[in-house]
């Protein structure tokens, strides 16, 4: 006996046993669309009848040179058979024709595999016949053309222009707009004419017998799997090669026979807000096609209650037992013929960040799904969303109903982006940066030069390029909503005007792009904010704070931004730069009176003068953060950057000296030399501190120990400042950290320095207070001699800034805008290590790093502090390596939250 090749959707129970039960491999049989046709059949969902030739028969007809294997056959028309059996309909029979689709399913779904077949069966013959079923020709026509055309094109390649311009003849003839309006007589006209255009392209007469049809197609699907589009696919999704595609073949339901029929789409549960209330458009005595073709208005779905009430109960059935089965949210296509209802489709479906949030809290809340898989659901990427705007759905519901999409292309970084044209970097810049335009960058293609553009840019679209092309990673990179790939659009640098199809955009017009479905719309589309007090992401998020063992502070610098980062759920500030505090106007002339000091006394002038300002900070960060841990980083970057730059110096100085030459009065040159000597002054203090690489100069812990002073007066203002909150009745818990440390003695120099003042103060101020004391590691040799570094300090805090700097030798700023990219781009470097920790070289640091420091000090308290603190793969790696908490920016402290829950739940498992 042969194998089998054939599977009826009511034989999962077969195919099952034949692969060994598991559902995996019941897909790389049936291929994923049958694997779900079956299995909606077998919880007793209505699916119009059919069978799958398995994916086995395919390869097996590639094997054996594109012929049919022994027994397929056989077994196909006893499917049939079956069929015929039960649709009381038989195929080929003129008076009451059975139809079928023919539809390719491998076990991913796979753009570049055969479209669809529909209405094989249709002929001279059972045209007839179905007008005599029916009374309508036009209809029996129509579907008698569409079979030509689908498959004239789908399974012998002619190009569809070739239909579609018999079609817009015939309505430019009959003085019609629309195809509704064709009548029968057209339409069997244009089948005549489908017929000859059939012959012309392939030298045959169309064939019209059924079975000749149906093994037409089915091979077309087998030999589809080879095609060059399948095959590039594969290899570039990591497709195996071997699996081979499925063909399903389903009995045709018709939503168009009259008033008791129709069609439509539905969610099972809002995909805009997540509520639970089934959504959906139909129309009545129309085809499926119809509805998304937009010609027709269509009709809420609740309209179905008056039209057809039975319909529609049965339908809020189907829909419930689907979403129990599934456990999610469905997206189904269904149609209705003569008052049956019959399922053709249905999938996961498409939502919002905030849908997806309330959808997976509400079933857990429903016990349709754990805790943790609500979690799971949910991930980090979505959360950040809650912080960015998004397009109001209503209005681009609207704008695609009033013809306002102008194009589609690849959805490689998400969000929406509202501004206008600009066509090439420089201008995008000046609009953007300089007239404080909001600007959507479109380009063919963007190079590293554009990178300016890009920054000053709302969002960036390009007509060439895919998912990691230059445009796509920077604009990932930088957070901007991108659409790659564009081939619609012609951009026409020199008349500054891009045009899709007859739709002009000129330079300076308005555009709306949305970066998370890829659509381009014309105009300006209305946005909104999501909410971060909806119930439910708030929910969600304390289910994630009952899973992570991780803790999750934030990085601020002022009172505000702790005040929201606590609002935000941070249990603790991780990193307080306090050099921000001295770049603010009033200060900055302190801090620099303070580095051009030319005698000591006057440096410690200056240096006392800033300590009211710096207590000032620090108390407002502890009365905001009442009883949680405040962790304060001692100055850090390189004195010059408190300083005029050193070209501008010089630029200014030799203006001056110009002015000097032509002053006209004795007054007016002394005041130019003094203002000379002022600047020859700041001058000659910048030339001294000028360094050549100043990432690796005298900054961090090197610049308090070159200034003691430095160091003493922000301990002071931190202690001074505990000491008042206390006094008040606060709960401070101060951390003074000390930033780049690479030798042990460097932090024993400041940890003594910092108790002496420490103690002093709190001898002044009559109290005592516990504070601890600690160093981030931000270099590789302090990763290297953690344990000697673990003898000083308390805790340690990660800086992956620096310590990817320092590990790779890259300077940040000048390699995003630069040649990191182009790393990305070739694959040099699989991610960009600033935003995900470079798991081997990095991560391994700290991983030594966690062990040394925890071999001396089993109680030190460790963290990390660099941006990847906020970053959800960063996050999974630290609760791997056992951190006790990461910190990140205010904004992302909900994605962390959920993304630590996920990093344990996941480590669980
Ligand atoms: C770091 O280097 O990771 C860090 C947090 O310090 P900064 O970014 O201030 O250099
Ligand atoms: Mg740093």
């Amino acid at each position: 006996m042969s194998k089998q090749w054939v599977y009826r959707f009511n034989e999962l129970d077969a195919a099952e046993e034949y692969v060994g039960g598991s559902w995996d491999r019941v897909r790389s049989l049936l291929g994923g669309k049958g694997a779900n046709l079956a299995e909606m059949v077998r919880i007793g969902v209505p699916v119009p009848d059919g069978f799958i030739i398995t994916t086995e028969a395919c390869n097996e007809y590639l094997s054996l040179g594109e012929r049919l294997p022994d027994g397929l056959w056989e077994q196909l028309t006893t499917s049939l058979k079956a069929m015929e059996a039960s649709t009381g309909k038989t195929f080929g029979d003129p008076k009451n024709p059975l139809l079928l689709s023919c539809r390719s399913g491998a076990k991913f779904s796979m753009p570049g595999m055969m479209d669809t077949v529909l209405n094989i069966g249709m002929n001279d013959d059972t045209v007839k016949g179905l007008i005599a079923k029916t009374g309508d020709a036009r209809v029996a026509y129509d579907l008698y053309r569409r079979l030509i055309q689908m498959f004239g094109s789908v399974v012998m390649h002619i190009p569809d222009d070739k239909f579609e311009e018999v079609i817009t003849r015939t309505k430019r003839e009959a003085g019609v707009k629309s195809d509704t309006e064709l009548t029968g007589d057209h339409w069997m006209a244009v089948t005549e004419e489908f017929k000859n255009v059939f012959r012309f392209h392939t030298h045959h007469q169309f064939p019209t017998e059924p079975y000749a049809q149906l093994q037409m197609a089915t091979e077309a699907v087998f030999m589809s799997w080879n095609g060059k589009r399948a095959i590039d696919y594969r290899n570039a999704a990591g497709i195996a090669h071997d699996l081979g595609t499925a063909v399903t073949i389903v009995a045709m339901i018709y939503g168009n026979l009259g008033d008791d029929s129709g069609t439509g789409v539905a969610l099972t549960r809002s995909g805009t807000t997540g509520e639970k209330r089934i959504e959906g458009d139909y129309l009545t005595n129309a085809q499926g096609e119809d509805v998304v073709a937009g010609i027709r208005m269509t009709k809420d779905l609740s309209e179905l209650k008056v039209e057809m009430p039975a319909v529609h109960a049965e339908f809020e059935r189907v829909a419930m037992l689907l979403e129990n089965h599934y456990r999610d949210m469905q997206d189904v296509e269904f149609t209705i013929e003569k008052g049956k209802l019959w399922m053709l489709q249905t999938r996961d479906g498409k939502r919002t960040s905030q849908a997806a949030v309330r959808i997976a809290v509400d079933m857990a809340e429903e016990g349709l799904i754990t805790k943790e898989e609500a979690l799971m659901r949910v991930t980090p990427d979505l959360i950040d969303f809650f912080f960015h705007p998004q397009f109001d759905s209503q209005a681009i519901k609207d704008a695609g109903l009033n013809n306002k999409l102008l194009a589609k292309g690849l959805n490689v970084s998400p969000g929406a982006a509202v501004g206008v044209v600009a066509l090439d970097a420089d201008l995008a810049h000046l609009w953007g940066k300089e007239e404080g335009k909001k600007v959507i960058m479109v380009r063919p293609e963007t190079r590293p030069d554009d990178v300016h553009g890009m920054l000053a840019s709302q969002g960036i679209v390009t007509s060439r390029g895919g998912r990691t092309s230059h445009a796509a990673l920077v604009a990932r990179q930088f957070g901007k909503p991108a659409v790659v790939g564009v081939d619609d659009m012609d951009i026409d640098l020199t008349r500054r005007q891009i045009t899709v199809g007859s739709k002009i955009v000129k330079e300076g017009d308005y555009i709306s792009v949305d970066g998370t479905t890829g659509e381009i719309f014309l105009g300006k589309i209305e946005t909104k904010q999501p909410d971060i007090k909806d119930e439910w992401l708030i929910k969600l998020l304390s289910w994630a704070d009952e899973f992570r063992t991780l803790g999750v502070w934030a990085n601020s610098d002022y009172p505000v931004d702790a005040a929201r980062a606590r609002e935000y759920g941070a249990e603790g500030i991780g990193l307080c730069r306090t050099e921000h505090m001295f770049m603010q106007a009033e200060r900055l002339p302190l801090v620099q009176q303070m580095i051009l000091a030319e005698m000591e006394v006057q440096r410690t002038e200056a240096i006392k003068a800033l300590l009211p300002f710096q207590r000032e900070d620090f108390t407002g960060l502890f009365r905001v953060m009442n009883g949680l841990p405040v962790v304060i980083r001692l100055i850090d970057p390189p004195l010059h950057e408190f300083l005029p730059d050193h070209v501008s110096l010089t630029r200014e100085l030799s203006d001056l000296k110009i002015q000097l030459q032509h002053a006209p009065h004795l007054e007016a040159i002394d005041d130019l030399l003094k203002q000379v000597r002022v600047k020859e002054k700041v001058l000659s203090r910048v030339e001294v501190l000028r360094e050549d690489n100043p990432m690796l100069g005298l900054r961090g812990v090197r610049l308090g120990n070159h200034f003691p002073d430095l160091t003493r007066m922000q301990v002071r203002a931190i202690i001074e400042a505990a000491c008042l909150v206390a006094k008040e009745g606060g709960d401070v818990r101060p951390e003074i950290m000390i930033p780049l440390t690479s030798h042990v003695n460097e932090l024993k120099f400041q940890r003594e320095l910092l108790e002496t003042e420490a103690k002093k103060v709190m001898v002044e101020q009559g109290i005592k207070l516990n504070y601890k004391f600690g160093t981030m590691i931000e270099v590789p040799r302090a990763a290297l001699t953690a344990d000697q570094l673990a003898e000083y300090a308390e805790f340690f805090s990660f800086g992956t800034n620096d310590l990817t700097q320092t590990t790779y030798a890259i300077s940040r700023d000048d390699a995003e805008s630069g040649f990191l990219i182009e790393y990305m781009v070739h694959g040099i470097l699989p991610e960009n290590p600033f935003e995900t920790i470079d798991h081997d070289g990095v991560g391994e640091l700290m991983r030594i790093a966690v062990e040394k420091g925890r071999k001396t000090n089993p109680d030190i308290k460790l963290g990390i502090c660099g941006e990847h603190g906020g970053e959800a793969k960063s996050i999974a790696l630290c609760h791997k390596l056992g951190l006790n908490y990461v910190s990140c920016s205010p904004f992302r402290v909900p994605l962390a939250r959920l993304a630590a829950a996920r990093a344990a739940i996941e480590a669980g498992k």
